[in-house]
């Protein structure tokens, strides 16, 4: 859609049409970093801290956002408020402390983080965020990446850094998890090993910064894997380890056992049976997908859909996207249900 004609499709009443009739239904809001500035190339899970601060202004003003766990838990019991929201961030880069904390507590708003906890304190990035890092920094004008089918690639140009990068991405994603973690490090041997040294806007929380992000109430830390693989990628050993390891992280540093799990990337096809598995064995009621939705009563409470929040959006699309109008009407269709949820000791 043109900018022109999101404008005009937000005059027209759009968004306010949607919301309407989204209005028992939760809207689950998915951001991930937040930074003072813009990164270039872009990179669609970090916004700027402006373009942040005036979609939370907006979302406090026409939703009624609540704690993540309170508003699931109000779905299920069928007393969920009108026109309910809830804000959640994946990953658990240190600047949600420095950059999107400030802004919910200048809005007095809650917000569910979700950690992966493996290199958390660490000068470590998660694998994606290495890929950026490495196309970003690069000296490289060119890159060949004939072995992942995408020919020889140039970096002469910020457009072609992102470009490609997002390629690879998409690419990395879809591979076996050891050759996953393979191509990332040949990648990144290939692009200059000190591009990743320092982990700039993907440097990792430390517990004692999580904690502290938590401490006037506002913020909840919940598990999202140790190393944040595509789960379904992996085997059923590692599938356990991730999960479990994930949530007793999260219990041991702050005292509660966590009920709600995000998992790493979220479509539908990136999780799969034996990863809702480990969940239940974990005690986790709910987890979180990346798909476009509203949740409701008839949504499986372990394939929740939330409103994906990137770079890419002006405040136009961003007003259509959380009015909900844009949503995928497909549902999966697995005859589990909020109002109706598998019992836990089933796996
Ligand atoms: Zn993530």
């Amino acid at each position: 859609m043109k900018e022109s004609a999101a404008w005009a499709a937000c005059l027209s009443g759009l968004t306010v049409f949607y919301r309407w009739r989204n209005r028992n239904r939760l809207a689950i809001l998915m951001y991930h970093g937040v930074e003072q500035h813009p990164l270039r190339p872009d990179c669609w899970h970090v916004l700027d801290v402006e373009v942040f601060r005036r979609q939370l202004d907006y979302v406090r003003r026409h939703f009624r956002i609540l704690p993540l766990e309170e508003a699931l838990a109000r779905l299920e019991s069928g007393t969920l408020p009108q026109r309910a929201a809830a804000l959640t961030f994946d990953d658990g880069t240190r600047n949600l402390a420095t950059c999107a904390a400030p802004v919910l507590r200048e809005f007095d708003l809650p917000a569910a983080v979700f950690l992966t906890t493996g290199p958390m304190g660490t000068d470590e990035a998660l694998w994606p965020d290495r890929l950026w890092l490495a196309f970003a920094r690069t000296e490289c004008i060119d890159i060949d990446l004939t072995s992942i089918d995408l020919g020889m690639r140039s970096l002469s140009t910020v457009a072609d850094r992102g470009a490609t990068y997002a390629a690879v991405l998409e690419r990395c994603k879809e591979l076996p998890d050891q050759e996953r973690l393979a191509q990332v490090e040949s990648l990144v041997t290939a692009l200059g090993p000190d591009t990743v040294d320092d982990p700039g806007p993907f440097r990792m929380l430390s517990w004692q910064e999580a904690r502290e992000m938590g401490g006037d109430g506002l913020v909840t830390l919940y598990p999202h894997t140790v190393t944040h693989p595509i789960l379904s990628c992996c085997s059923d050993d590692k599938i356990e380890r991730e999960v479990a390891d994930s949530c007793a992280a999260v219990q041991r540093e702050t005292g509660t056992a966590p009920g709600v799990f995000a998992y790493p990337n979220g479509r539908s096809r990136d999780f799969d049976e034996r990863a809702r598995a480990a969940l239940r064995r974990c005690g986790l009621r709910w987890a979180l997908v990346t798909e476009n939705g509203y949740a409701d009563a008839s949504s499986d409470p372990l394939a929740l859909p939330r409103i994906p929040i990137g770079s890419g959006s002006s405040f136009a699309r961003f007003r259509i996207l959380v009015s909900g109008a844009t949503e995928a009407r497909e549902r999966s269709g697995s005859g589990r249900s909020m109002r109706n949820p598998m019992p836990k000791t089933l796996s």
